[in-house]
């Protein structure tokens, strides 16, 4: 059954370049409720842990070197269809490819560094954000 919430991160990137207030405003623009949101940094095994679905992958390394250099925005967000609409906002893994006006290609630099994360279930949707947030963070 879909739970019509999504989990986000603003990775390092974005937090580092100063972008969390244009992000949140696109998000709140396309009718995303925060339902949680925290500023904090993951450890390299948190990382590891939260990518762990990616282990075997040639970019794993990397892409838990950086979602642990710095702090991200952890966010649980509420709308119809969350998942899939939050995709279509954040557009294409690589900001090449994405669609003009969404989230990556107007904030990612790159494949790795594409800004935010989203998730691709509605199953792995509720997983990462009880791997973030406590029920009492959640509202
Ligand atoms: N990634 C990467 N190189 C790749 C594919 C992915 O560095 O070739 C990184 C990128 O930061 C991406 C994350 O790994 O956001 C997770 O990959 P996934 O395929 O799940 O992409 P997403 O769901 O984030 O669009
Ligand atoms: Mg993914």
């Amino acid at each position: 059954m879909a739970t019509n919430r999504t989990f986000t991160m603003l990775k390092p990137d974005s937090v580092e370049k100063g972008y969390i207030g244009a992000i949140l405003e696109k998000i709140n623009a396309a009718g995303f409720r925060i339902a949680a949101m925290k500023m904090t940094q993951m450890t390299v095994s948190d990382a590891k842990a939260f990518y762990a679905v990616h282990s075997e992958r040639p970019f794993y390394g990397e892409l838990v070197e950086f979602m642990s250099s710095g702090p991200i925005v952890a966010a649980i967000l509420e709308k119809n269809n969350a998942v899939e609409d939050f995709r279509v906002l954040i557009g294409a893994t690589n900001p090449a490819d994405a669609a003009e006006g969404t989230i990556r290609k107007l904030f990612a630099s790159s494949m790795g560094e594409n800004a935010v994360h989203g998730s691709d279930s509605d199953e792995n949707a509720a997983i990462e954000g009880a791997f973030h947030f406590s029920g009492r963070e959640i509202f």
